[in-house]
């Protein structure tokens, strides 16, 4: 007999001011487009339950099943280094928490459920396009490893909503260790509510961070727990090449986790600048601003935190400022480790050097980036004329063979067996990523068509990046240049 989840909401439990009691708003004819059966079983939630009639009115929100308590959560942020102190989940409905396999805590969340009191002018709902999008992007990131939110399952509404034009209507379950943000946090603090910001820390210590817990000082812990995770993230997502569009402090996961898949945009010729996003338009959230962007928002983070960090004002700006100074350690060790693996070296700085040396020839050599990390596991660790299948990425192929020398010194150095070391640069260097005009391509199909077969085929082939499937080697490829997506939209 399939069974119903069984919601727990700590979040709700918080006093008033953290949350707004809301309802979904009822949608005419939900279709399925996705369901994620893998991530259910993972939540203890039972697949067959959640693709019946009860399971899909849930994720419709046409229905409630009892134990679950909506709310939207409240929050502020930066947009583009702008305050704006009322932000909030206008669009999105937490339906409640789960415990699952592992005795965690997951948000389970409607995005695209109606309308909330922080909805402002918008309509609480989202096109179907955002949800493909989003479904594909966090699905992808989560097969790559790299921590983000995950999608239960996608829906279509049968309802029309008005963008530039009319498009259908779509709902994402969205999974999450959290929701709680950076501007979570400044939604009290800036607003001199300090008993809130403290209740917050300790939400977040206990639910996310226990070990905080036992420190000399546990808010001075988790402020620089938060900062380890934000850094590895950030040197997660530029190893593949990542660039999240809207980093703005709403959109700053306390956990660490990618959230919130906008105009994202995946790098095809590797160039460091590279801004997708068409909101975007003087690149602050460009490639390779990444890292001074999360260290920014997580200054935001620590000027929430002054007063826990001590009673004494001098003291809490000293603190908070040694914390911060830790992010670039953190980010450079994440971030360089990652870089020697992608060239099957060992974690030492002068091979990171190297690897960000070959980043300056991909850029120099307009480059496939996701391309010739892959192809360069394949080359043999000696003979130079064997380049080809990835000099030829390089407009001037020989910007890479000049490089290839120093590397084939270093790989001669370490002396590693040369069918290990191809299969661990395997394992680090995607041979699919979500190439932007793939993602137009599943989107385009959905919006026009409700064809939701393009998106199937997709996600099963990004489902396993590491893996080379020659059968779907078109998905492989760069963009033509009748292909190529330069823009992407919210
Ligand atoms: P985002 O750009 O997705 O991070 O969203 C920024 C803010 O705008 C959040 O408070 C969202 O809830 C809100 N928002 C975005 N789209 C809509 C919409 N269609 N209706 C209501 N609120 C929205
Ligand atoms: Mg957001
Ligand atoms: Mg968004």
């Amino acid at each position: 007999m399939p069974a119903a989840p069984r919601f727990d909401n700590s979040y709700v439990r918080l006093p008033d001011a953290f949350h707004d009691r809301i309802r979904p708003t009822p949608v005419a004819r939900p279709e399925p487009i996705m369901l994620n059966r893998a991530l259910a079983e993972e939540l203890g939630l039972d697949p067959d339950w959640l693709a019946g009639d009860e399971g899909m009115a849930m994720l419709s929100g046409n229905a409630l099943p009892s134990g679950s308590d909506p709310i939207a959560m409240g929050y502020a942020g930066h947009q583009f280094g702008q305050w704006v102190p009322r932000l909030g989940d206008g669009r999105a409905i937490l339906l409640g928490e789960v415990v699952d396999n592992c005795g965690e805590r997951r948000d389970i969340q409607l995005k695209g459920a109606g309308p909330t009191p922080y909805s402002r002018r918008g309509d609480g709902r989202s096109s179907i396009g955002p949800v493909v999008r989003e479904y594909l992007a966090s699905e992808f990131m989560h097969a790559l490893g790299i921590p983000t939110t995950r999608a239960l399952a996608a829906i279509s509404t049968g309802e029309d909503v008005v963008r530039q034009k009319i498009e259908p209507g779509g709902i994402l379950c969205r999974v999450a260790r959290s929701h709680v943000r950076v501007g979570t946090f400044e939604f009290f603090a800036r607003s001199g509510r300090g008993e809130e910001v403290r209740q917050l820390a300790d939400y977040v210590i206990d639910r996310h961070y226990p070990d905080c817990r036992e420190a000399e000082h546990p808010y001075r812990a988790l402020l620089s727990a938060v900062i380890e995770r934000q850094a590895r993230l950030v040197g997660d997502w530029l190893l593949v090449g990542f660039i999240h569009g809207v980093m703005n402090t709403d959109n700053c996961s306390i956990i660490g986790e990618t959230i919130d898949y906008g105009p994202f945009g995946f790098i095809d010729r590797f160039h460091p600048g590279t801004v997708y996003s068409a909101i975007d338009r003087g690149g602050r959230y460009a490639y390779n601003q990444q890292p001074a962007i999360a260290h920014w928002n997580l200054a935001r983070l620590a000027e929430c935190l002054l007063d826990l960090l001590d009673d004494d004002r001098q003291q809490a700006m000293e603190q908070a400022n040694r914390i911060l100074g830790e992010f670039p350690q953190h980010f450079e060790a994440h971030f360089h480790r990652g870089l020697a693996a992608k060239i099957g070296l060992s974690p030492a700085e002068a091979h990171a050097k190297l690897a960000l040396d070959l980043m300056d020839a991909m850029a120099a050599g307009e480059a496939d980036m996701t391309l010739v990390f892959r192809n360069l596991g394949a080359l043999p660790a000696s003979g130079p004329e064997e380049n080809q299948p990835v000099r030829s990425h390089f407009k001037d192929p020989r910007l890479f063979d000049s490089w290839a020398q120093h590397w084939r010194a270093h790989l001669a150095a370490e002396g590693r067996d040369d069918d290990e070391r191809r299969a661990a640069m395997d394992r680090v260097n995607p041979a699919f990523i979500l190439r932007n005009h793939l993602a137009q391509h599943a989107v385009d199909a959905a919006i026009e068509r409700l064809d939701f077969q393009p998106m199937h085929e997709l996600h099963a082939v990004l489902s396993r990046p590491y893996e080379d499937q020659p059968q779907h080697a078109d998905l492989a490829q760069p963009p033509r240049p009748d292909q190529q997506v330069l823009t992407t939209f919210c």
